[in-house]
């Protein structure tokens, strides 16, 4: 029998799910009635009742849905089953204090966030974000977030520091003691390679404007955390290809004295919502002048630009989310735009050789994989493939963690680690993702580059 439901408090705005109406079953055109939806949670509730229970996400033949669910062949791992185990939780059958039940943490454990159900599932159920909020809850209901989630969480707030743990990351690789306490301790994964920071981070080295031509078309560079700290020539290569094209470049930067701006991506993946919300203010004050000037804000880790597009609507943050969002694209769809536009003068020299790409999860998910064949089809001496790839394993932190160590390396092993290994030797690796770079390092020891740093070798 179940037990009186819990009133939650949602953390995220659920709000957008409430014209769903207020049911009783439901039909969604001819794929079936749902059940009621659970009896607390509001929107959020009904965003879990999206699910209508067709299991077209166990159906392994079809486009990239779910990696969880491909690399385990287990429906407890379905995104039909979260969704059901959701429901579950929020119609008090899993006890007084849901979010910290058994069942919930093992629906949802290797949930990777990919975003493949929200564009694959025929109802867009949207099991990344409805995860956001059951870690929330969970945290709330613990009455504390732990010390590993609060370490990837909070990666922006250090970033800056990093550099000066370089040598930890050089002395764990060479003794191998030190990544096994560090695993016990953290429950970071001993056989994963830390990412190393770079000696000067991109933003404190530039100007707001740069090459203001008189006439030119501006556009503003949104630089994440990642392309900042640690790859900072994938930044200055998109800088390069800008001012090559003849762009007045407007580098998003805090106020003086601040620290450098965030989406807030890490924070929101890991539950901790307050804090994505006050990352993702700051950058709205600096954003939305821009956007309402009709500006394009252009970012390069597609996890954190999408996120100005997507998630950022369920952190009641007003209407300057749609100007901010409606102006965000990534260096590949404003490229391809402004080429079909006839608007792009980029002088690029013929590369020869083999060019092998991996899709990062989200840029799949929001259609963005035309718009890098587009871009990649401007160099014509290059011979450019697709891997036919679900999510490289990592998910921003989830690849790190101990205990998903195996899984993340088996979803890697689905189809991009093999067809990686197999490339030449000087094929040319591209990948926009800095955790998919990551992934490809550690599972098939080969480096591979961001499309602005190909464009970077080919503009003249
Ligand atoms: S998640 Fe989507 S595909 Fe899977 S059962 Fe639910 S509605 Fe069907
Ligand atoms: S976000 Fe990805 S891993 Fe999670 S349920 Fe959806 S398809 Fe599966």
């Amino acid at each position: 029998m179940s037990e009186k439901p819990a009133q939650i408090q949602t953390k995220l705005d659920w709000s957008g799910y409430e014209s769903y109406g207020s049911f009783g079953s439901f039909d969604f055109g001819g794929f079936g009635e749902s059940e009621a939806a659970p009896a607390s949670g509001g929107g959020y509730a009904k965003a879990a009742a999206v699910c209508m229970g067709k299991r077209h996400c166990q159906d392994k033949d079809k486009g990239v849905m779910c990696p969880s669910y491909r690399v385990t062949d287990d429906e407890k791992h379905s995104t039909h089953h979260r969704a059901v185990t959701l429901k579950a939780a929020l119609d008090g059958e899993l006890g007084e204090h849901p979010f910290l039940s058994e069942e919930l943490a093992e629906a949802m454990e290797y949930c990777v966030s990919c975003k493949g159900c929200k564009s694959e599932c025929p109802h867009g159920v949207d099991m990344a974000l409805l995860r956001v909020e059951a870690m929330a809850q969970r945290w709330h209901q613990l009455g504390h977030v732990p010390l590993r989630e609060r370490m990837f969480a909070f990666i922006p707030r250090y970033a800056k520091y990093l550099k000066l743990l370089n040598w930890v990351c050089t002395f764990r690789k060479r003794v191998p003691l030190i990544a096994k306490a560090m695993e016990s301790w953290l429950g970071i994964a001993a056989k994963r390679s830390l990412p190393k920071a770079a000696a000067r981070d991109f933003i404190s080295t530039k100007s707001q404007s740069l090459t203001a031509t008189d006439g030119a078309r501006e556009v503003v560079l949104l630089v994440d955390t990642f392309s900042n700290h640690l790859d900072p020539q994938i930044a200055q290569a998109a800088l390069d290809v800008f001012q090559t094209a003849g762009y007045t470049v407007h580098i998003a930067q805090p106020a003086a004295g601040e620290r450098a701006l965030c989406c807030g991506r890490t924070f929101h993946s890991n539950g901790l919502i307050d804090e994505a919300r006050a990352e993702a203010t700051r950058l709205l004050d600096v954003l939305t002048p821009f956007a309402e000037r009709g500006l394009p804000i252009i970012g390069l880790e597609p996890s954190c630009l999408l996120m100005l597009r997507d998630e950022y609507h369920s952190l009641g943050l007003g209407e300057r989310v749609g100007k901010v969002a409606n102006a965000a694209l990534l260096l590949e769809e404003f490229l391809a735009r402004e080429h079909d536009a006839k608007r792009l003068t980029l002088p690029l020299k013929p590369l020869t050789g083999k060019v092998l790409v991996h899709g990062h999860c989200h840029q799949k998910a929001f259609g963005a994989m035309p718009a890098m064949e587009k871009v990649l089809g401007l160099l014509p001496g290059l011979q450019v493939k697709f891997i036919e790839s679900s999510c490289c394993g990592m998910a921003g932190s989830f690849g790190m963690e101990a205990e998903h160590y195996d899984v993340a390396m088996q979803m890697g092993e689905l189809s991009l680690l093999p067809k990686v290994r197999a490339a030449e030797a000087d094929t040319l690796l591209v990948a926009n993702g800095t955790s998919c770079r990551h992934q490809i390092r550690d599972g098939a020891a080969r480096e591979s580059q961001h499309l602005a740093q190909v464009l970077q070798r080919a503009i003249q």
